[in-house]
């Protein structure tokens, strides 16, 4: 049996994304071979429509650029998110770089500027501080390395 990871939905090719795209990623669906994949969209799970306006992070908290504070929503899709890897018994996340949801380690910084600081994404942050490793797109070499 394949172990089991939970990855970001838009890098499967989900049109999740803020702006009804995806970020369709051929690395990341060649997981498929190692391990099996478990497509999640936080946003979604914390009722967010698509489209929707883009979010940051500032000062922990996530805004739109008007000024709409979306952080109980990302909040509650983080929960979501979490409860599905425990529940299914995931190894480990992979998930989209530099979001204010999924990233991890980088982040864009809160102006809306394309400009990132260090620092994880909501469900980033709450998957890591419950032990599941979390691994961005462009990193799936090592999670195939130590958990295949
Ligand atoms: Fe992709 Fe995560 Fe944003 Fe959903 S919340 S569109 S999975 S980066």
């Amino acid at each position: 049996m394949k172990p089991k990871i939970i990855v970001s939905a838009c890098l499967l090719g989900e049109n999740c994304k803020y702006n009804g795209g995806n970020n369709k990623n051929e690395e990341v669906l060649r997981l498929g071979k190692y391990f099996e994949m478990i497509p999640v969209c936080p946003e979604c799970f914390g009722g967010l429509p698509i489209p929707r306006e883009p979010a940051e992070i500032r000062n922990g908290e996530v805004f739109q650029k008007n000024g709409n504070n979306l952080t109980a929503a990302f909040r509650y899709g983080a929960e979501q998110t979490l409860y599905i890897a425990e529940e299914k018994n995931c190894v480990a996340a992979v998930l989209k770089e530099n979001s204010p949801s999924c990233g991890y380690g980088r982040i864009y910084d809160g102006s809306f500027s394309k400009k990132l600081k260090d620092g994880n994404g909501i469900t980033a942050e709450l998957l890591s501080s419950r032990g599941i490793a979390v691994f961005g797109e462009s990193r799936v070499n090592k999670l195939i390395e130590l958990y295949s």
